[in-house]
């Protein structure tokens, strides 16, 4: 992989997942302080519950997407580390370095992504049933 050197890398994925674990932090302590739920106002009335009740989904939501990315960012630390840091952990592949450039924790190849995530929404549409 030519235009990537490892260790601009690993200190991109480092701070990447710096970056993700101090959102956490800060969201774990709002959610704590019960900010999460004042920022969408505390009025008594039922309205306001489902609103509050609904912004909580979205930050847990949030926090799954950040949680996969940073198990995807150790995955990658450890290939960097073993030297396979750029092989497709599905076909074997060579991934594309622009892709790499653009998604530096990228463990599929673009065609392996598509697929799985084909696969996902297959899924998602045959689980809700
Ligand atoms: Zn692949």
């Amino acid at each position: 992989m030519g235009t990537i050197r490892k260790s601009q890398l690993v200190s991109i994925l480092i701070n990447k997942k710096n970056e993700l674990l101090d959102i956490s932090k800060k969201e774990m302590s709002n959610f704590i302080n019960g900010t999460t739920r004042e920022s969408c106002g505390s009025g008594s009335e039922d309205g306001d519950v489902s609103v509050s009740l609904h912004a909580e989904d979205v930050s847990i939501g949030a926090g799954k997407i950040r949680h996969a990315m940073l198990v995807q960012i150790d995955n990658a630390l450890l290939k960097l580390a073993e030297g396979e840091y750029g092989i497709c952990d599905e076909c074997g592949e060579e991934i594309d370095v622009r892709r790499l450039n653009a998604l530096p924790f990228a463990l599929l190849c673009r065609d392996c992504q598509e697929e799985r995530e084909t696969l996902e929404q297959t899924d998602r549409s045959r689980n809700s049933f």
